[in-house]
């Protein structure tokens, strides 16, 4: 069967960079799994020539993706302190008060919503794993376990629509992308408006993100994709901003049709046209530069384990995972990831089986160098291992260059 864009069915695809067979990016493995083999899926990337949505080609049943998802977003300091500003800032310009509603797709553990319902504002989020949606629960935000999509935002809307409606960093992982966009266009009041935060896909290729593509991100946005996909449901691109975020994002805000699009939007359409994202060509050399980075950093990686350094790396990411397996590297060159996450340490990584210990392992077995594979959260992450860098540690940054701090 032919593949058709996930926005606007052409068949009209160039490529962009074919990862290979990998495993999923955040199936961590117990002790008991290494031994064996972990499923693979192609993880191909092709550019829309008609409607310029980037996309990989292999749609992994939701059900195998996220069923023990293991991303809780209160563990990123980053994305809470942006998440509570954006609540104040929206509860501020939109006037809203306790006879408002704000509703979040794929509302993680109540990150988002929690700032709302500090100041009053009812909120209901929208949550499609059990296990984090029971903890959302648990800590007093409403949340219902459910996929967004046409049929969910039926229900939803027929309890009652909102007057601003989230959805971060979750575009990019549904399959049925008409689906939840009609459904955001069911569940919006008149006057209401969709607050979306996607990476920026401008910022992915200039970049080189290439390790933030893997079998969840199964789109990644450009202003003029965003456009396109909001038109055909009767939404208008009505706002839109560039974001730090996740190595450079979109926060777009979409309204229904009649609504007047801002400046800024008009400004980055037509940035994206000139720069030509809308076009095959602007994709040519980016497999290219990708091999650059891997042959300089396993070079780098090399040079130190021969100089009889002791490597390790930081953050059991799912981009990290990506990053792990298409440059090859696994347990000859690295120690072991370091993370955070509680459900993450005693696991290995995807693979690349890498041991997933505390942070603390670091001050204890003072690698030499630390492979940062959360790079999204550098300036963080840095900061928190101070100390570390202080007894003599250093970082190796993987993108957009290796560079060692
Ligand atoms: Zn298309």
């Amino acid at each position: 069967m032919t593949f058709a864009c996930r926005s606007c069915s052409g068949t009209r695809l160039s490529p962009v960079i074919d990862l290979g067979r990998t495993p999923l990016a955040n199936a961590l493995l117990r002790a008991d799994q290494l031994d064996v083999p972990e499923p693979r899926y192609p993880l191909n990337t092709v550019m829309c020539e008609e409607c310029s949505l980037v996309q990989i080609t292999e749609t992994v049943p939701p059900e195998t993706l996220f069923s023990d998802y293991v991303y809780f977003s209160s563990f990123s300091e980053t994305v809470v302190t942006s998440a509570k500003a954006l609540a104040e800032r929206l509860a501020r310009e939109r006037g809203l008060s306790a006879s408002s509603l704000v509703m979040e797709a794929a509302s993680n553990d109540g990150y988002l919503l929690q700032h709302y319902q500090a100041l009053g504002v009812p909120v209901l989020g929208v949550e499609p794993a059990a296990n984090i949606a029971a903890e959302a629960n648990k800590r007093g935000i409403p949340t219902r376990c459910a996929f967004f999509g046409r049929a969910e935002a039926q229900r939803l809307a027929a309890e009652g629509q909102c007057d601003v409606f989230h959805a971060n960093n979750v575009l990019a992982h549904v399959a049925d992308l008409n689906g939840f966009v009609a459904g955001i266009k069911t569940v919006l009041k008149p006057g209401g408006v969709a607050s979306i935060e996607a990476p920026y896909l401008r910022d992915l290729i200039e970049k080189v993100e290439f390790d933030t593509i893997y079998h969840e991100h199964l789109c990644y946005f450009s202003a003029t994709a965003l456009d396109r996909l909001l038109a055909r449901h009767e939404l208008v691109l009505a706002g839109i901003e560039r974001i730090p975020i996740h190595g450079g994002s979109l926060r777009i805000f979409a309204a229904h049709a009649g609504t007047p699009q801002s400046a800024a939007v008009k400004d980055i359409l037509r940035e994206e046209a000139a720069l030509g994202l809308t076009r095959p060509r602007y994709y040519a050399d980016f497999a290219a530069r990708v091999m650059k980075l891997r042959d300089d950093l396993l070079s780098l990686l090399r040079k130190l384990k021969a100089e009889g350094r002791s490597l390790a790396a930081y953050g059991a990411s799912a981009k990290g995972a990506t990053l792990l397996n298409y440059f090859g590297i696994d347990g000859s060159l690295l120690d072991f990831v370091a993370d955070r996450s509680t459900v993450k340490q005693g696991k290995f990584t995807p693979g690349s089986h890498l041991p997933i210990v505390p942070p603390e392992e670091l001050a204890a077995r003072k690698p030499d160098y630390v492979l940062l594979l959360t790079w999204n959260f550098a300036t963080e992450i840095l900061a928190q291992q101070q100390p570390f860098r202080d007894a003599g540690g250093k970082f190796i940054l993987p993108v957009p260059e290796v560079r060692v701090v």
